[in-house]
């Protein structure tokens, strides 16, 4: 297949290019109307971009146990429409969570042959598995996750600081990689509860302080263990100079934030509208431009959707009570035009997004194949309209549950067409999506292993 785009967007930058996809990888890249037609299609796209797929590491899918929020066939086909080509699923929400390794076997059972998009798995670190963490990571997990707060489900209880140390000092011996919620509870506890439909009252609730403290007790466990950490879904840029001042003393750390904390406003948010509950919260128009400008500094290795949906009920749609509907914003497939709408007000480039979007979260995980449209890299590619409108209507959406905070917004940018290792990713084909290790696992290519659940891998 040969790509032909005017707005290519390649690893230095945007420009008209052809692209030569063969046998899944792309074989070649080169100046706009140069290379001829090999015998398969040609697809010219005049002015639409071409960008790499978007790889998504920060993903819930809640399949199996929590099907009825999400599962691997509508959240995969949420990907596929946003232009997301790689998402790796968070270890809880489903049940089991992913925090050992007959865990990982349910949810590998639950996504063969379901999966549209390629998908890739975090482990999870709680309290009492620190002796799964090895055998998780030799299975192909991308890595753990852990909380220092509750996270809202009994079946995952977050770490207690002497369980935070103990799980660094397993994660830096094998090399892998930590991703940590970081809220301290104590501060959570002593902030004022005010349960009702005032948004105001629930970001009270959930102080910028609770993020600070959180990570600074964060990065002095990496400092102490050597573990490289990853700082997810930062709302809070009060963290911003903690993680800088950690990377200028040697710590290894990186941190992400999502498209709601940029695209969203604590001063918009209509009360009783639990769409917008997420934790940490999104918080005011000051601290938005604050993350913006952070990001544009290079300070965020990535921004991902943190999709976290759940049922209109558990949502309290009826209440409208933000302290018991779930927190989590719905936004796979609507995290590329959110994105793009606003960077492009704020005068960044596809080529910008492309590294916030694909580019930094595939190195984030490691996935080398992903990320770019370069020779040999995975020819997943997305089709992108940037100047069409997109009015957001929810039940077009393919989230198995239609409620999310972009509702009836016009968005800029739409996904025209996406290719997943050279194939078209169509809504009713048949799933191509491939369950993805992570690269260097013991015993990859999966064939070559032997399985211990005794089915084809
Ligand atoms: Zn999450």
């Amino acid at each position: 297949m040969l790509l032909r785009s005017r707005r290519a967007v390649l690893p230095d930058g945007e420009r008209p290019a052809d692209v030569l996809v063969r046998d899944g990888r792309i074989e070649r890249v080169a100046p706009h109307g140069t290379l001829d037609a090999p015998a398969g299609p040609v697809v010219d796209l005049g002015a639409t971009a071409l960008l790499p797929g978007l790889v998504d590491t920060h993903v819930h899918v809640n399949e199996p146990g929590r099907t009825e929020w999400e599962g691997f066939d509508s959240a995969t086909r949420a990907a596929a429409a946003g232009g997301v080509t790689t998402l790796v699923d968070m270890p809880l929400n489903s049940v089991p969570p992913t925090t050992t390794p007959a865990g990982l076997a349910a949810k590998r059972r639950a996504a063969e042959g379901r999966v549209r998009v390629d998908t890739g798995f975090w482990g999870g670190a709680v309290p009492g598995n620190t002796a799964e963490l090895e055998p998780l990571h030799r299975a192909g997990v991308f890595g753990f996750k852990g909380f220092l707060s509750p996270s809202g489900v009994e079946e995952f209880p977050h770490l207690e600081p002497a369980d935070l140390e103990e799980a660094l000092a397993e994660l830096a011996r094998l090399g892998a990689l930590a991703l940590v919620h970081a809220e301290d509870p104590a501060v959570l506890d002593a902030a004022p509860q005010r349960p009702g439909r005032r948004y105001r009252d629930f970001l009270a609730s959930r102080p910028d302080g609770a993020e600070t403290a959180a990570v600074a007790r964060l990065l002095d466990a990496a400092r102490r263990t050597g573990a490289r950490v990853h700082v997810l879904h930062v709302s809070s840029a009060a963290v911003l100079p903690l993680l800088a001042a950690a990377r200028a003393d040697g710590v290894r750390v990186t941190a992400e934030t999502c498209p709601h904390y940029l695209c969203l406003a604590a001063e918009e948010v209509p009360d009783g509208d639990t769409a917008f509950k997420c934790c940490p919260p999104i918080r005011d128009e000051a601290n938005r431009d604050r993350l913006w400008a952070a990001l544009a500094a290079g300070e965020f290795a990535a921004v991902v959707s943190d999709h976290s949906p759940c049922t209109a009920d558990l949502k309290q749609r009826g209440s409208g009570d933000f302290a018991a509907a779930w927190g989590g914003v719905a936004s796979l497939q609507l995290g590329l035009p959110a994105v793009w709408t606003e960077a492009r007000r704020r005068g960044h480039t596809l080529a910008d997004v492309v590294r916030w979007m694909s580019a930094g979260p595939a190195a984030l995980a490691g996935l080398d194949a992903k990320g770019a449209i370069a020779p040999g890299r995975d020819a997943d590619l997305v089709a992108f309209d940037p100047d069409a409108a997109l009015r957001v209507d929810p039940a077009a959406l393919h989230h198995r549950n239609p409620v999310t905070p972009y509702a009836g917004r016009t968005l800029t940018g739409a996904v025209r067409a996406t290719w997943l290792r050279g194939r078209p990713v169509e809504p009713d084909g048949e799933p191509l999506g491939r369950l993805l290790d992570r690269p260097g696992t013991p015993g990859t290519p999966r064939a070559a292993g032997p399985d211990p659940e005794g089915r084809a891998r």
